[in-house]
């Protein structure tokens, strides 16, 4: 009976030892057979896994909850950069860090794209200055673009899986169309033409959509307004009798709060995409559903039929 137990026991351990053994190596061949591709921020990072899909593993710079404007990469971030072969950028200096890092990886393994190249066609006043206005993967059909450069950059990295790639990219063109015409549809008999944001995140959008943003912060959500703007904006919202001011969900409300105190009027989400936290990932939360729930709160906020 002892002599069972003990060869009972050996088996066991030796058969636990083996599933173990199995599972890591299973893991790691995994991973490394995946292109290794590191995104700033969420909308990059969200594109490149529809595109690639089981083919790339895909890290996300900028952490979940966070926003990408004035982040920093820590050393771990810039290890896990240097270790992928792919890093991509939106650029329009969305990424603080970007061009710095840029240069370091040039001669490197890791490729970079900076997938708003030549995209970036709205400016900014800024403390008097004129700042290049980054926010194009709120437009859908600019968005697309920045798809089609992800696309072309994962075929020259990997050929070998070019066909899933193209119809990858179609598949996420077909969802990116269907939401261009919901907006397009969206405000063809409303009361307001303005909205009020918290910073000036829209301005692609809106031009798409021929409506106008009026933004509290400026190009990047920590820009504190003067209080002469926020009276002009209070001013604005009253004798058009703008019924919200938006807020986001990753930064403080404070602003939009005191102008909605100051007017009368109410508050409601219009989130830019710059991350989306992690619970909210996994409770299904991703790109599209945004931008249709942004589409709505539009919809209430320009008292559209
Ligand atoms: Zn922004």
């Amino acid at each position: 009976m002892r002599r069972f137990l003990l060869l009972f026991f050996v088996v066991t351990t030796v058969l636990i030892l083996a599933i173990i053994l199995k599972l890591r190596l299973f893991t790691s061949s995994e991973q490394t057979s995946k292109i290794t591709i590191t995104a700033s921020f969420y909308p990059l990072a969200y594109f490149a896994s529809s595109i690639g899909g089981d083919h790339v593993f895909v890290t996300t710079i900028t952490p979940a909850g966070a926003e990408p404007h004035d982040y920093e990469p820590t050393t771990q971030d810039i290890i896990t950069i240097s270790k992928s072969r792919l890093l991509i950028l939106n650029g329009g200096n969305v990424e603080p860090w970007g061009d710095k890092i840029k240069d370091q990886l040039k001669g490197t393994s890791t490729q970079v794209l900076v997938a708003g190249d030549g995209l970036f066609n709205q400016n900014l006043q800024e403390n008097g200055q004129k700042i290049i206005d980054p926010h194009i993967w709120l437009d859908p059909l600019l968005a697309k673009k920045e798809a089609e450069a992800i696309e072309k950059h994962l075929v020259a990295i990997d050929p070998a899986h070019q066909g899933d790639y193209l119809r990858n990219l179609k598949t996420l063109e077909t969802e990116l169309d269907a939401l261009d015409r919901a907006y397009k549809a969206a405000f063809t008999s409303c009361t307001l033409k303005s909205f009020v944001t918290s910073h000036a995140a829209f301005g692609y959008l809106a031009t798409q959509y021929n409506l106008t943003q009026i933004a509290i912060s400026g190009i990047s959500p920590d820009e504190e307004p003067s209080t002469q703007k926020i009276a002009e904006i209070a001013q604005l919202v009253k004798s058009q009798h703008i019924p919200y001011i938006f807020f986001e969900s990753l930064v403080s409300p404070k602003l939009s709060d005191t102008i909605a105190a100051e007017t009368g009027a109410q508050t409601l989400v219009l989130d830019p995409l710059e991350g989306i936290p992690q619970e909210k990932q996994v409770s299904g939360a991703n790109y599209f559903t945004i931008q249709e729930q942004n589409l709505v709160n539009l919809r209430k906020a320009l008292i559209c039929q």
